[in-house]
């Protein structure tokens, strides 16, 4: 089922849900992780994480698929050569339903060729049998319930206070739970480190007052990124959730994720 977003309902789900966090042993183990928040993540002396709680929002209407959010991402965070990535992009093709079928479409192909980190310029399918494509950023979805942290059982990864995700890597035991764990396949063991990797959100931009490299570089405003805690007077989240129908992805699994879909069809997963 398709739960449409609105700033109250958000920051309500997010009062209860940092209630329950009080209680949670898990959660006990993360905290102590979070005093480790400034030594490890590269966020500076004063940044303070209980002030912000950042989301996304990613508008599958402006996306072109260009890759540069991609590009940008592995560039800024180092990430190893080779299929790995903290951001990538997916291309949907929905084709036509056989004729008399009586379906309203035909198959669903998703690809994303080196992450979409080159753009998209083969089409695997005659344009005439093409009803529907579209690209599809995906990220760490800033799960409010993330399974990651729940599996992790050395609490090397753990919700900070600020909504973003993270791991610690010098406590990473490179056990690969967390990946296995993620339901949006947003987790890979770093080939070098031998530890587990993830989106941070650009952790170290975030925490000095800049966006995520992948919502600077975007040339369409496809990513919008902004903080339920210190909207700007135009704050851009505000008026997107205002005035656009958005979803998550995969509700039915109750992570509740921070990042926020418009424009997905029903057969994005
Ligand atoms: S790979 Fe690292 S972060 Fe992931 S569950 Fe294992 S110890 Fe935790
Ligand atoms: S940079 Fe923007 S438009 Fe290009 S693929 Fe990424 S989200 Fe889409």
């Amino acid at each position: 089922m398709k739960r449409p977003f609105t700033r109250r309902s958000l920051l309500g789900r997010l009062a209860a849900a940092t209630a329950c966090l009080v209680v949670a042993p898990a959660v006990r183990a993360a905290k102590a992780a979070v005093k480790t928040v400034l030594v490890s993540t590269g966020a500076p002396k004063g940044y303070d994480p209980t002030q912000h709680k950042w989301l996304m929002v990613v508008d599958v209407n402006r996306c072109i698929g260009c890759g540069l959010c991609a590009e940008a991402c592995k560039l800024e965070n180092h990430v190893p050569e080779g299929p790995f990535y903290r951001t990538w992009i997916e291309r949907y093709i929905i084709k036509k339903p056989e004729p008399g079928s009586g379906e309203t479409h035909g198959e669903v192909l998703v690809d994303s060729p080196a992450g979409g980190m080159n753009g998209f310029h083969d089409v695997p399918v005659p344009a005439d049998d093409i009803l529907q494509s579209f690209f599809v950023p995906k990220l760490c979805n800033l799960c409010e319930h993330s399974p990651c942290v729940q599996v992790c059982p050395v609490g090397a990864t753990f919700d900070a206070p600020d909504g973003a995700v993270l791991i610690d890597p010098k406590y990473c035991i490179g056990c690969g739970f967390c990946i296995q764990a993620c339901p949006y396949g947003c987790r890979f063991m770093n080939p070098v480190t031998h530890t587990a990797e993830k989106c941070t959100l650009c952790y170290h931009r975030i925490s000095r007052g800049l966006k995520p490299a992948c919502v600077e570089i975007c040339p369409t405003q496809a990513r919008i990124f902004g903080d339920l805690k210190n909207p700007e007077p135009d704050d851009p989240i505000e008026a997107f959730v205002r005035n656009n129908k958005v979803q998550v992805l995969k509700p039915h699994l109750g992570t509740e994720p921070r990042v926020l879909y418009a424009g997905i069809d029903r057969e994005v997963r």
